[in-house]
């Protein structure tokens, strides 16, 4: 039976950079057999302008029906003033919550032929492959209490809380771990254990699951020292995996290791594998409607989609491949271009679609 993919483009640059990714999607239906259906629906600021909602009922029920799903990015200026529960990042919050996507990998890759893009020298950085498996619908950003309270004596207090079930640390370690089992069996876990009981909680749970795995070398840092660590030797991590705030900050970090926010996709899965696929990067307003937005972190995100939910690893080297031989044509989109010459949106698409057409025959 087809795997179904919903395509959810998004707003800002997500239209555009999404359709070089159905690009992809249609040339390895075409070429390579993969047995796919598509179907469109509309998320975020997009979503809201046509029924009021950033998450309608109809795109929750496609994407509950489909074996993956790829997004854009959602979010603009124009939404800024919305309420909370109406703004277009709630949409996408909905959708990871609804669907339990609690495991989100973010892998942090250099291409050698854009070493020159990171701001660390070369030889910190060149090789760089890490992954940090954040814990993405649990912790500090989802606990109960929350809010902005008036004290006695009429001072505003703000307090949000940080908790963590067992079931939700066994579930992410367990992630982390079978990600590791695919690469090098080494995973650091981040934590604050010298300070907190959920990290205390967290590391005694990523140490008992651990031992479900024999072949895994676990290793614990404490998240001030990983966020050093980062930046001084990367390259000694492989898979980081930790909470949500933490991964939320650290995967951003790595992710400027490589220089361009335009070439690093992700994916969150649940405990079926089902999961959605976006870039890390957000609509970027400031240059949509412009057709100069890098796609390759939104094509990378469909290899990844056909690791992990497809199960077809051998297509997602394919993919990858394209995007390496692209970039050794010396194509470049604006934001990797090093102020040499720079190809569109469509023309970084079409190049990648190419390439692939090539390894096919
Ligand atoms: P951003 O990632 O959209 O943009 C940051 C900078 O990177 C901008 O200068 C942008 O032009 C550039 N950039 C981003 N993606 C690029 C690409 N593919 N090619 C070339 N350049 C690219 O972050 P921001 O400006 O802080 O946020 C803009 C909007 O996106 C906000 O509304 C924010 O809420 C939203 N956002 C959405 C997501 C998401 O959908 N997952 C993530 C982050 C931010």
């Amino acid at each position: 039976m087809a795997a179904k993919i919903a395509i959810l483009a998004g707003d800002g640059i997500g239209p555009e950079i999404v359709s070089e990714a159905v690009k992809v999607l249609e040339c390895l239906q075409q070429s390579y057999a993969l047995d796919i259906e598509l179907e469109q629906a509309v998320i975020g600021g997009a979503a809201y302008d046509e029924s009021g909602n950033p998450l309608p009922q109809k795109t929750l029920d496609l994407c509950k029906a489909a074996d993956a799903i790829l997004l854009g990015a959602v979010g603009g200026p124009q939404y800024e003033a919305l309420e909370r529960d109406l703004r277009p990042e709630k949409g996408l919050l909905g959708l990871r919550a609804e669907l339990e996507l609690f495991s989100n990998l973010r892998p942090a890759l250099l291409y050698p032929q854009l070493v020159n893009a990171s701001s660390l020298k070369p030889e910190i950085v060149s090789g760089l492959d890490i992954m940090i498996v954040r814990e993405l619908t649990g912790g500090i950003y989802f606990g109960q209490p929350r809010g902005i309270r008036t004290l006695e004596n009429g001072e505003r207090q703000g307090y949000n809380t940080l908790v963590y079930a067992e079931h939700e640390i066994e579930r992410i370690a367990r992630s982390a771990f079978d990600v590791a089992m695919k690469r090098s069996k080494k995973v650091c876990s981040v934590d604050k254990a010298n300070v907190l009981e959920v990290s205390e909680l967290w590391r005694e749970v990523m140490i008992r699951v651990s031992k479900e795995y024999p072949q895994i070398q676990l290793s614990h840092m404490y998240v001030d020292n990983a966020s050093m660590q980062l930046v001084k030797w990367p390259k000694q991590f492989d898979v980081i995996v930790t909470n949500n705030l933490f991964g939320d900050i650290l995967s951003d970090t790595a992710a400027m290791l490589t220089g361009s926010i335009g070439m690093l996709p992700s994916a969150s899965l649940d405990k079926n594998g089902k999961g959605m696929y976006e870039p890390i990067h957000g609509s970027a307003p400031d240059i949509a409607g412009t057709n100069t937005a890098n796609p390759l972190a939104t094509i990378l995100s469909v290899a990844m989609m056909l690791r992990y939910s497809l199960n077809q690893p051998e297509l997602a080297v394919c993919v990858e491949q394209a995007v390496s031989a692209v970039l050794d044509q010396g194509i470049r989109t604006q934001d990797i271009a090093d102020g040499g010459s720079s190809v569109s949106t469509r023309k970084m698409g079409e190049a990648v679609v190419s390439a692939l057409q090539l390894k096919s025959k």
